[in-house]
């Protein structure tokens, strides 16, 4: 039977490696999984308070469909939490989602048709792409120095033509650990106002950080359009209960969006209510496990760099946030990016991704792996990869 060649393209790198590595454990080889993003399953465990919250609503007898925008106090909550990085919205511009991935989908849907362009820094997280591409769009990567963290801005200018309709941003971002400061976005804003584009500012990495203080796109908002995508799997470990949120900012350019966008969580019903109360006791209840995990995490970054650049043929830019290390292949001995995850794979067990998986454009000729494992699994992955690039 026929399916739609939009669905046929989608393609979603960070997964689809897993069956590759599962070949491998069938031959009788260990793998140490240093590709997929999820702190839970590295021993990371959402604090029991949370935990308590959610047993607490099910036993309570929230179990039934949530009002589609989400509960009102975890709406409010979450503004109250935007505002503190910059924005000034109340709970109706907050829409509760299944994960920024959902609301990821409903924000392209809601925005692109057919032949419409798409801004994605370069190299990109794949949803973004994915997303474009299947709601009819065209993804446009543009160029962002990985050593100083900044967005090419020339570059952007040079690619906006009468089809772009937004600029997409992730910071800190997945696959870099690029985080771009506040002149970087100031100037984003600026490029987005000038040309009438959305800005869409994924921060699901917002408070992990290491080295310098996070500006969110809120600090130079204005009154521009910027809609922030965020949620609770990361920062807070809670990867697995699917929940996030989309946070309009106060724009009379987004008043067509704000009203249109939320028919979609209505077609869609719901989130999960018991989660969105567990998601509201992880923004009221203490917040020491996330700067724990956080500076926890801290050491295995440092770990991590440290020993890539001592490798020969291979140099990594330090990652300012997010739990992603970006290294560059810089010889061609292993023949592709995809040619080198897969030997390192085969030959030595350790999964990581191609950075041709994040954007042939700017993420050839390097691979990403995840520095999440305790600090004892990465040191003998890293010494895995050491042997494999020196042979
Ligand atoms: N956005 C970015 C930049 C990510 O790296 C990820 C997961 O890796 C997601 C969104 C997915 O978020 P969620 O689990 O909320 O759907």
């Amino acid at each position: 039977m026929k399916v739609s060649k939009k669905v046929a393209g989608v393609e979603y790198a960070i997964r689809d490696i897993v069956l590759a590595a599962r070949k491998v454990q069938q031959k009788g080889m260990q793998v140490d999984y240093l590709n997929i993003g999820d702190p839970v399953q590295f021993g990371f465990q959402p604090p029991d308070n949370v935990k308590q919250a959610l047993i607490d609503a099910i036993n309570n007898g929230e179990n039934y469909y949530s009002t589609s925008e989400g509960l009102l106090d975890l709406r409010q909550e979450i503004a109250k939490k935007e505002n503190t990085k910059g924005l000034s919205i109340s709970a109706d511009e907050i829409l509760v989602t299944n994960g920024v991935s959902e609301g990821l989908d409903m924000v392209i849907s809601s925005i692109v048709e057919e032949g419409d362009e798409v801004l994605l820094p370069g190299p990109y997280y794949p949803p973004y792409a994915s997303y474009v591409r299947l709601h009819g769009g065209v993804p446009v990567e543009f160029a962002v120095d990985l050593d100083n963290s900044t967005p090419d801005i020339d570059d952007i200018k040079s690619k906006i033509t009468s089809k772009t309709v937004a600029i997409c941003l992730i910071s800190p971002n997945n696959p870099t650990g690029v985080v771009f400061n506040e002149k970087s976005l100031r100037e984003l804003v600026d490029i987005a106002n000038q040309h009438n584009l959305y800005i869409i500012c994924d921060e699901i990495y917002d408070q992990i950080v290491f080295d310098e203080k996070f500006v969110g796109i809120g600090k130079v908002a204005g009154d521009s359009p910027v809609i922030v995508l965020n949620g609770f799997s990361k920062v807070h470990l809670m990867s697995g209960w699917r929940i996030g949120y989309i946070a309009f900012n106060n724009s009379p350019k987004l008043d067509a969006i704000r009203e249109n966008l939320p028919k979609l969580a209505r077609v869609r019903i719901a989130t999960s209510l018991p989660i969105q109360h567990a998601a509201l006791e992880s923004l009221r209840g203490p917040q020491d496990y996330i700067s724990n995990f956080v500076s926890e995490i801290k050491k295995r970054r440092d770990l991590v760099v440290k020993r890539l650049n001592e490798m020969p043929g291979l140099s990594c830019p330090n990652p300012k946030g997010s739990f992603y290390a970006f290294p560059k292949i810089e010889d061609n001995r292993f023949g592709t990016d995809k040619e080198f995850v897969t030997k390192l794979l085969e030959s030595k067990g350790v999964l990581t991704v191609h950075g041709s998986g994040f954007g042939e454009q700017y993420g050839s000729g390097h691979f990403r792996l995840v520095y999440l494992p305790s600090l004892e699994i990465l040191d003998s992955a890293m010494n895995k990869i050491e042997e494999f690039v020196s042979q």
